[in-house]
């Protein structure tokens, strides 16, 4: 994604299984090689983590 990724638009690596298609590889953003993900954040459910992100995003909405 050249031009970077819009909130809430779906990453084109992101697979149908929601596995990320370029882990490991150099191409992939610096940014989710620095994210560490947690408990607080992922939860147990997809939900939950699309939830935490919405709310992310809103908190930090300019
Ligand atoms: S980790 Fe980054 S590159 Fe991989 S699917 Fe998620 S947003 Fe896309």
């Amino acid at each position: 994604m050249p031009d970077g990724k819009q909130a809430g638009v779906r990453c084109i690596q992101l697979s149908e299984d929601g596995r990320c298609k370029v882990f490991g590889l150099p191409s992939r953003p610096d940014i989710c090689n620095r994210l560490t993900p947690n408990e607080e954040m992922c939860g147990t459910t997809d939900q939950h983590a699309y939830d935490y992100l919405a709310a992310l995003e809103k908190a930090t909405q300019p």
